[in-house]
């Protein structure tokens, strides 16, 4: 590739696009790997291969027949990791049936929004998740969820009454179902994650999905051979597109290590199901790093993997390299809205870009990064990242004007992520456009800091937020965890600071603590530390928020 100038890249075309249905492209897979293992739940020792996952899918897609549902109707999820999650994903797939994921973190008026926001004929729920009562939950939200026809719970009478009624739906009506659907079909709604604002149903189709999982799947040299340890969440795309459809376009196995993340569980499916690849946001690796027990694990089966979802710092990249085994792990970026991957490092880059950038754009997508007018800038200089492609979501749900402050008119997806892109593709995320900070005029990129911040040895993780200041606009904070058995404080910090980055980057407050508000897939909400420190250090809010 020749050296670019501007910062506008495309990716490589010379793979073509699937040009077929998530069911068609299962049934190929099955038909090559049939006696391979597909999947595997840790936690609920089940295990399928490929011609048994398919039997399974078939006979809750022909349950789903037998309920009345039909392709272009709403299926809500509500629970976390479990097989039959991934059966109801390539059960509506086959049937057109438009999965709508619900974070199992979500409480009654969330639940109730996204139910209610994408007009749901029937869920499929978890009796319970972390001391929550689903079936109560359901049970009260119902009445303000009116298209709410049905509600199956796993592992109740109501999933068996399901799988029964599979027997009075002969599998032609599946097949003839299957048959009538386009590629191009919406499939899958998923509310983005609570980072800012209220949610947005991103509405994705059979083709955003599947080519994005199948080419995240070739980042990876993914064969049959592979094994995909999942713990991140199936509501979200890391989970449902880049572990599951990653894993069946290339007939590798999913492996489910539990219900939710647990470090220790994850590092026990690794070794007893000899994983060859490991998913997880960064703060999931730093988990594991520093589990009890991690140096006795025998991860030597590990040969890749995917940090992603969040800035990953180059210090946990490396560790993972040399610790985890994961010699050709890649990082990936992306948003929901993208399906979601739109660059990812690869094994054969090196490796200062490896754990330092977010790699290259992705077959058949383009990357740009604008200024504020929104011209291509040069390469090297930052502005705002915005995807091109097949990858790009159909829309927001039922939102037409939300959807057009996202995708311009020229298929332009603005991620309200800042970026750079260098003369060789390479992008780095320098951080959010609505994660600046202004202090006295100054502009200070918190990802920076806390990148800086990262090299500290007494430093386990650290999250940087602007905070309201009175002189100055706008003050920077630490949240700071301390590495088990280290010490530091605020005069510690600072003196590191000292002389190697401008003072007016160095953070004004610094809190201690054990960890961070987070969503579901590992981000920080840095809004809800703003609101917390604000209070804590009594200061005035300011007039305009940043995330
Ligand atoms: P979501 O829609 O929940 O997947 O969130 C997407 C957002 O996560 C992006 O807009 C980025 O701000 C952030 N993100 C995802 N991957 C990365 C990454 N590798 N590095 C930095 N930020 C990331």
């Amino acid at each position: 590739m020749a050296p670019l100038e501007q910062s506008h890249a495309a990716g490589p075309t010379d793979v073509p696009l699937l040009e077929e249905t998530i069911g068609a492209n299962l049934e190929r897979t099955v038909a090559s790997f049939p006696d391979r293992e597909a999947l595997v739940a840790c936690h609920q020792r089940l295990r399928y291969t490929y011609a048994e996952l398919d039997a399974a899918v078939d006979e809750v897609a022909r349950g789903l027949i037998a309920v009345g549902l039909e392709r272009g109707d709403r299926l809500g999820i509500w629970s976390p990791n479990c097989a039959e999650w991934v059966l109801v994903q390539y059960a509506t797939a086959k049937l057109g049936v438009i999965l709508v994921n619900v974070n199992p973190a979500y409480q009654t008026s969330e639940l109730s929004f996204a139910l209610r926001q994408s007009g749901c004929r029937a869920l499929v729920a978890a009796p319970e998740f972390k001391g929550s009562d689903f079936v109560a939950m359901v049970e009260e939200v119902a009445p303000s969820a009116p298209d709410l026809e049905r509600t199956i719970f796993l592992g109740s009478d109501g999933w068996d009454e399901l799988l029964a009624g599979a027997a009075d739906v002969d599998a032609g009506r599946l097949r003839e179902a299957s048959d009538a659907l386009e590629c191009t079909d919406p499939i899958n709604i998923q509310y983005t994650s609570g980072t800012t604002g209220a949610p947005k149903g991103a509405t994705l189709s059979h083709r955003n999905i599947l080519n994005n999982g199948s080419f995240v799947g070739r980042g990876c040299r993914y064969t049959e051979a592979d094994r995909v340890c999942i713990p991140v969440p199936f509501y979200h795309c890391f989970g449902m597109v880049m572990g599951n459809l990653g894993c069946t376009t290339h007939g590798a196995c999913m492996v489910i290590p539990g219900a939710a993340f647990e470090p220790g569980a994850v590092l026990d499916a690794v070794e007893t199901e000899r994983c060859t690849s490991l998913y997880g946001v960064p703060t999931m690796f730093i988990a594991e790093l520093g589990h009890a027990g991690f140096d006795e694990r025998d991860l030597s089966s590990l040969r890749t993997g995917i940090m992603a979802g969040a800035p990953c710092p180059v210090h946990v990249m490396r560790e993972v390299i040399a610790r985890m085994n994961m010699s050709e792990v890649t990082i990936c970026y992306g948003m929901t809205e993208t399906s979601p991957v739109s660059t990812q490092t690869s094994p054969d880059d090196d490796i200062e870009r490896r754990v330092s950038t977010v790699g290259r754009v992705h077959p058949h997508v383009q990357i740009k990064v604008v200024d504020d007018d929104g011209a291509t800038v040069p390469c090297g200089r930052t502005g705002e990242l915005c995807t091109r492609g097949y990858s790009v979501m159909t829309g927001y749900w039922d939102d037409p004007e939300r959807t057009a402050e996202a995708i311009d008119a020229d298929g332009w997806m603005h991620t309200g992520d800042l970026a750079t892109i260098d003369e060789l593709g390479y992008a780095k995320i320098v951080g959010r456009s609505k994660d600046m900070v202004i202090r006295g005029g100054e502009n200070v990129y918190p990802r920076e800091v806390e990148e800086f911040l990262y090299g500290h040895p007494a430093i386990a993780d650290v999250q940087v937020i602007g905070v309201p200041d009175e002189r100055l606009g706008e003050e920077l904070m630490a949240w700071v965890v301390v590495r088990t058995g280290s010490a530091l404080d605020d005069e510690g910090l600072r003196e590191y600071c000292r002389g190697r980055i401008a003072r007016y980057k160095v953070p004004r407050y610094v809190k201690f603590v054990d960890g961070f508000p987070m969503t579901v897939t590992g981000k920080v909400q840095k809004y809800k530390m703003r609101e917390q420190a604000i209070q804590e250090l009594d200061l005035a809010p300011a007039v305009a928020e940043t995330a």
